[in-house]
């Protein structure tokens, strides 16, 4: 007896002999073939109730389970369950932005039976290609990223150098008004969290301090960092 994934989160199915049985919730004892709604009549009853069995890979047939009723379908094979535990996985991929192995590790660690006969470099690239499938395109050049962000309320200008280089200012209204009622700025240029697609070479930020706390009020996405660029941004 294994538990696997059932298709709404957190929702699991009983795993028997390559028959899977969906729990009778107006019945605690007892859960029912995946196919009953076509017509299979198969139950499966513990002996315990389900809330209170913390192990069923120890279950064993007939003594802590019975099934009742002959199936109408036909038992499916562990591969089903792990395409289950897959789909999972790729879900979760999709749409969180969890670390990937972790992703494996977890879903493998709620079916350790099914798991126990899977490596994570067999789903490491569906798992990739499905999460940069799952995510907008990113801009090849600052220009792309400046024209994708146009209506953005956060970016207030994309200028260009007469290099023909682009810088993209990042702010909102409240924090341009903390900053323009702070006497003392703090410019800082990092170079080390720049972003290689699109190809930039330095954030350049300006903080405020308020209350005591220093505040970003001034992101400055640079594509390069020479005088023409400088000009640019602070002209005059
Ligand atoms: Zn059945």
């Amino acid at each position: 007896m294994k538990i696997i994934p059932g298709k709404r989160n957190d929702s699991v199915l009983f795993y028997h002999n390559g028959f899977k049985y969906l729990q009778d919730y107006q019945c605690k004892k007892v859960a029912r073939c995946s196919y009953g709604k076509s017509g299979c009549k198969a139950t499966l009853h513990f002996v315990s109730e389900i809330e209170f069995i913390a192990n069923f890979s120890e279950l064993n047939e007939n003594v802590d389970f019975f099934i009742k009723n002959n199936h109408s379908d036909f038992p499916e094979e562990d591969a089903d369950v792990w395409r289950a535990m897959k789909k999972v996985m790729i879900e979760e991929a999709e749409t969180t932005n969890e670390k990937l192995v972790d992703i494996f590790d977890d879903v493998c660690s709620r079916f350790p039976e099914v798991a126990e006969n899977h490596i994570y470099d067999s789903v490491r690239s569906t798992l990739s290609r499905k999460r940069s499938l799952s995510r907008p395109n990113i801009p090849d050049t600052m220009a792309e990223l400046g024209a994708d962000l146009i209506d953005s309320i956060f970016m207030k200008a994309a200028v260009k150098s007469i290099n023909g280089k682009t810088a993209l200012i990042f702010s909102t209204n409240d924090l341009l008004i903390g900053l323009s009622e702070s006497d003392k700025l703090f410019m800082d240029g990092t170079f080390s969290r720049t972003a290689r697609k699109p190809k930039m070479e330095q954030i350049y930020s300006i903080h405020f301090k308020t209350n005591n706390t220093y505040i970003a009020g001034l992101m400055i996405l640079m594509e390069n960092r020479d005088t023409e660029m400088y000009n640019a941004i602070f002209p005059g």
